[in-house]
């Protein structure tokens, strides 16, 4: 997978279609094409971050901003309560190698895997 192909990535330069909800330059949110949950929203970071070890200084900064915005981004969407979880690897069932967080709510949850 490189930048050219990643869909999260053409999603950020708006090369498809989305329903972005969030976009500060650094971090963008959009909502979930297959939502799991009523309120299913992706936190994305615009550089494209794979490997969850081996991270630039430049990724690390990008990464803590995106879980630094999540409450705020959660609460426009009129979330109090909700679930975050990152997929990391084939077996956990991650299908888009471009890091990001999914931010699961508007209901309740059933319990974790
Ligand atoms: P993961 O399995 O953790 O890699 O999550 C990838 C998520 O991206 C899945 O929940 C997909 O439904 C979602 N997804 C894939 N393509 C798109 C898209 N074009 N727009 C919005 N969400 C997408």
């Amino acid at each position: 997978m490189t930048i050219a192909d990643c869909i999260f990535c053409k999603i950020s330069r708006g090369e498809m279609p989305s329903e972005m909800v969030y976009d500060d330059g650094v971090t963008f949110a959009i909502r979930d094409i297959a939502p799991a949950v009523p309120v299913h929203l992706l936190v994305i970071p615009f550089v494209h971050l794979e490997p969850l070890a081996g991270l630039t200084p430049l990724g690390k900064t990008a990464l803590a901003h995106c879980w630094e915005m999540v409450p705020e981004i959660a609460t426009k969407a009129g979330l109090e309560s909700y679930r975050l979880v990152v997929n990391q690897g084939a077996d956990a069932g991650q299908e888009v190698p471009h890091y990001h967080i999914h931010l699961l709510g508007g209901g309740r949850l059933g319990k974790m895997a």
